[in-house]
């Protein structure tokens, strides 16, 4: 399902992510872990599986 936007502080990041079900959002170690879109794009595999 479509959650809070949440993106990772890890160096090289690019996107932010916005579902529940997205293998490389739920990745995100705890302590990367940040509210917000970070000023990144969405996602490609968030914009699929919430399309
Ligand atoms: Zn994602």
């Amino acid at each position: 399902m479509k959650v809070a936007p949440y993106y990772s502080i890890k160096p090289g990041t690019e996107v932010y992510h916005n579902s529940n079900k997205c293998t490389e959002g739920n990745n995100i170690e705890k302590e990367n872990l940040r509210k917000g879109t970070g000023g990144h794009r969405l996602c490609s595999r968030c914009k699929e599986l919430e399309n």
